[in-house]
């Protein structure tokens, strides 16, 4: 295989291994008005822990959450390099509950 070839492979692998891997929401528990609490995994190590703290607006889900370390492995989605998925809020922004 020539190696532009083989160079073009290792990328899209590299690629698609980080894509979606990052401490996400695996489970809503509860929600009041904004404040969330849910269950969140690790796509690096699969640890899951409690999160109690979440809030439910487009900082949070743009900036914090990708920020979030896993309490396990310590990695999140930017230190690894991934994806920011954009994750819906649940009330439109702005929006007086
Ligand atoms: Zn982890």
């Amino acid at each position: 295989m020539p190696i532009t070839q083989q160079l073009l492979k290792k990328t899209i692998a590299k690629h698609t291994t980080l894509k979606n891997r990052k401490m996400k929401i695996k489970k809503l528990v509860s929600q009041h008005r904004r404040d969330f609490t849910a269950l969140m995994e690790c796509e690096f190590c699969g640890h899951q822990e409690m999160n109690h703290s979440g809030y439910d607006d487009r900082y949070y889900h743009d900036n914090v959450i990708p920020n979030m370390k896993c309490g396990k492995c310590g990695e999140s989605t930017i230190s690894k390099g991934g994806e920011i998925e954009r994750t819906a809020t649940h009330y439109p922004e702005g929006y007086q509950i």
